[in-house]
């Protein structure tokens, strides 16, 4: 069985996953977390990288979209130039926006992959709605205490899933 907070797949950062390597794992669509996993909390826009990353993933045919805890102010603003699909206030863990975005797309859940930075939101998130996790390190993490917890009960999981990854290779 899954376990809940293992990844999928955790990669060096988010560019890993291009068009070819998605079409791999069989995937059609890809929705992607924003704070520290596409960019930092401090830039409101995609940087020209990363802006260059999600309009090739468009032009190989993969439906892209985001869903964000952080507020529509934040998400619209970093969506604009791009108008996907985009959802703010998502409470991740809870699968109501992945489940809007299958409404909305059509896309079918084994195609589908959610990327992030957060195991506990995250990751469960896109098990708990039947979707394929991914999960990259955080691009420069809040130094706030809320966000040193989570990080450190983080770490075993990370720890765990890492021993477990090098044993199946
Ligand atoms: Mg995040």
């Amino acid at each position: 069985m899954k376990h809940l907070f293992f990844p999928d797949d955790y990669q060096p950062n988010i560019y890993h996953y291009d068009a070819e390597y998605l079409k791999s794992l069989g995937k059609k669509a890809l929705l992607c977390d924003i704070d520290n996993t596409l960019v930092t909390y401090d830039d409101p826009d995609p940087t020209p990288d990363l802006l260059q990353w999600l309009l090739s993933l468009k032009e190989a045919g993969i439906v892209v979209g985001f869903i964000s805890n952080n507020s529509a102010e934040r998400v619209d603003r970093f969506n604009a130039s791009l108008q996907y699909f985009a959802a703010a206030d998502a409470h991740k863990p809870l699968t109501r926006e992945l489940r809007h975005f299958i409404v909305e797309t059509g896309c079918k859940k084994e195609e589908i992959a959610h990327v992030g930075d957060q195991i506990f939101t995250d990751v469960w998130m896109a098990h708990a709605g039947g979707v394929t996790a991914l999960l990259v390190p955080p691009i420069r993490d809040k130094t706030t205490f809320f966000f040193r917890a989570k990080r450190l009960l983080e770490k075993p999981i990370l720890a765990l899933y890492l021993k477990k990854r090098s044993q199946e290779k």
